[in-house]
């Protein structure tokens, strides 16, 4: 079979290579790859900015925005042939630490978790492969193909669940008005949650040309392409900051309003030192009781959660965040950075017609 793989630490290695198929263990599942996301952190990873290889292999099988249906699934198990699954990313550090033991492995203490396709463990990037029924999250079959926005939006509903826990430490809190930074898909499914639960959203981004100003509105948020100095009477409750453009987050920071919540769930490339009042932000965050906080990967309740999200979310709405679907044989066009792309989806194995 194939597999879309990169040498960690070696700028454009990637390739797609024949590879071993999977040897599914007695506990896992074999899945056949429908579609894979691409995502920054995939592009991180090609330019060798980030990403590490199994213990013991040079190469690594990118990917970690699954979505497949199972071939083959242990008898005594909750799955079937023929079911949609996603795959979690993250598994537990072997310690395990806390939380990693407690199911929240997002939240581990020690570093040493392992991410597929990501951080020491092969990705979803491969025509089949195999997956532990404890990682896999069975999807409503009539989400179809949308269901490779699963991973994404798992990492909305982790972000919303922290803001949310953290709001609550004023009785009356309310999030009346929410301010995304970055309309790419993790901004555009921030949006999504943020209207699901009633907010007044606007949506800042630089992009003036593709369907992001459109797919804004068309959620019934305010699309803001100026500067972000013109949002200074806006006063959200919650900013959640999706760009991870290190000048975008430092006037954020002192831009908060009474309580605000300012939620980093953009990961920002080391090295882009900004100038930046220390003094002012110290002085403005304590006096109004900001609360900064970053929010990285899910656990299995945020998952379902965005599965829940993404059920309720209008299917042609999610639809146009797929803005190109790309056949194996011209693999190397998914992992392709064109301006206007939203989320571009890699076909691992074409549609039934
Ligand atoms: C993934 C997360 C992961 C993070 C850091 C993101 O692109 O969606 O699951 O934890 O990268 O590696």
């Amino acid at each position: 079979m194939k597999a879309v793989t990169v040498r960690p630490g070696e700028a454009a290695s990637i390739s797609l290579d024949d590879w071993p198929e999977p040897e599914a263990g007695p506990g896992d599942l074999l899945v056949q790859a429908l579609a894979l996301g691409v995502c920054g952190t995939d592009r991180e990873i090609i330019a060798a900015e980030y990403g590490q290889a199994p213990p013991g292999a040079t190469r690594l099988v990118l990917g970690h925005e699954s979505l497949g249906r199972v071939l083959k699934a242990p008898a005594n198990s909750q799955f079937a042939e023929g079911d949609l699954v996603v795959g979690i990313v993250r598994r537990p550090d072997p310690v395990p630490c806390a939380a990693c033991a407690g199911g929240e492995w997002d939240m581990c203490r020690n570093g040493r978790y392992t991410e597929r396709g990501i951080k020491e463990a092969h990705g979803y990037g491969a025509e089949r492969f195999a997956l532990e029924t404890g990682f896999a999250v069975k999807l409503d079959a009539s989400l179809g193909a949308l269901g490779v926005l699963l991973e994404p939006a798992s990492i909305l509903a982790k972000a919303w669940d922290h803001i949310e826990r953290i709001g609550h430490r004023t009785r009356t809190w309310r999030a009346g008005k929410v301010l995304v930074t970055g309309a790419g898909p993790v901004g555009l499914l921030a949006a999504l949650m943020s209207r699901q639960r009633g907010c007044e959203v606007h949506v800042y981004d630089h992009n003036r040309a593709g369907a992001k100003a459109a797919l804004v509105r068309d959620l019934g948020g305010a699309y803001h392409d100026g500067e972000l100095a013109e949002l200074d009477d806006l006063a959200p409750d919650v900013v959640i900051e999706c760009t991870g453009a290190a000048p975008v987050i430092a006037a954020l920071a002192t831009r908060l309003g009474h309580n605000g919540i300012l939620c980093l769930a953009g990961i920002s490339a080391p090295g882009a030192a900004v100038a930046f009042d220390m003094g002012g932000f110290d002085r403005t965050t304590v006096l109004q009781n900001d609360v900064i906080f970053g929010a990285v990967n899910a656990n299995r309740g945020h998952y379902e959660a965005a599965a829940r999200s993404l059920a309720q979310a209008d299917r042609a709405w999610l639809q146009r965040l797929i803005t190109r679907r790309v056949p194996l044989a011209n693999w190397r066009e998914a992992f392709e950075d064109r301006p206007d792309d939203v989320k571009v989806v890699l076909e691992l194995q074409a549609p039934a017609p």
